[in-house]
C-alpha cells in the first residue's frame, strides 16, 4: 500500500485508490533511475500518489497542467465544481488547490509543477524520463498531442501510464485507449498491466 502523508479521500479528483496504488508502486520503482512526469494533475491527487513514491527514492516528479480544466471541467458540464473557480477572474483555475494538496502532503520538495499546455512545455523539454503518466484532456488532439510530446523521452525499461482506458466504448471516451492502441502499435512499448482503467506500458 502507498505511504501517503495525508487522508487521499480529501483530495479531489478521479482517482480510484487502487489505480493510485499501482501509480505509486511503479513510480517508486522508475524513479530510482530518472525523474517521473505526469501530464493532467487538476488538484494533485495522483500527485499525491506518485509524488511519495519519488520522496521516498529521493526522485523528483515534474507535475504538468495548465490548471484552466479539461472540456468536461467548465462552467455547464458534467465535471464542473464551481469551488475551483477564480472569484475575481469567474475562470476555472485548479492550481490553489493543487499548491494547497501539495503543502498539505508534504511534497513541496519532490514535485515540481509546471502550468503550462503540453505542447508548450514540450517544445523545450529534453530531460530524460524514467516514467510518463498521461491524464490529460480526453479530446483525441489532446491525448495524441500528449503522446506525441512525452512518450520519446521515457528511458528504456521506463513506464507509460495512461489513464481512463475503456476498450469498451459504452463506458467511456475512446482517446486514452487510441493512444494506448497507438503505443502498443508502435512496437516501442510492451504492456505490463491493466489495473481497473490504468494502462501500464514499458519501453522496450
Ligand atoms: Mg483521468
Amino acid at each position: 500500500m502507498a505511504q501517503l502523508s495525508l487522508d487521499i479521500e480529501s483530495v479531489k479528483g478521479f482517482l480510484d485508490p487502487e489505480e493510485g496504488d499501482a501509480l505509486y508502486q511503479y513510480a517508486l520503482e522508475a524513479s530510482r533511475t530518472a525523474p517521473c512526469f505526469e501530464i493532467g494533475a487538476y488538484c494533485g491527487k495522483s500527485t499525491v500518489y506518485i509524488g511519495s513514491a519519488c520522496r521516498e527514492s529521493g526522485g523528483v516528479l515534474y507535475s504538468l497542467d495548465h490548471h484552466r480544466g479539461s472540456e468536461e471541467h467548465q462552467p455547464g458540464e458534467a465535471y464542473h465544481d464551481a469551488d475551483l473557480l477564480d472569484q475575481e477572474s469567474g475562470v476555472f483555475d485548479s492550481f490553489r488547490e493543487f499548491r494547497r494538496t501539495l503543502s498539505r502532503a508534504g511534497l513541496e520538495d519532490t514535485v515540481v509543477p509546471i502550468v503550462a499546455s503540453s505542447e508548450i512545455a514540450g517544445r523545450g523539454w529534453v530531460t530524460p524520463l524514467s516514467m510518463v503518466f498521461i491524464d490529460g484532456g480526453h479530446s483525441y488532439e489532446s491525448a495524441l498531442c500528449d503522446y506525441r510530446t512525452w512518450s520519446g523521452h521515457i528511458i528504456q525499461g521506463g513506464f507509460l501510464v495512461i489513464h481512463d482506458i475503456f476498450p469498451d466504448p459504452e463506458e467511456g471516451g475512446q482517446a486514452p485507449y487510441d493512444i494506448w492502441k497507438k503505443a502498443l502499435a508502435s512496437a516501442l512499448f510492451e504492456e505490463v498491466e491493466i489495473v481497473q482503467t490504468l494502462g501500464i506500458l514499458r519501453r522496450v
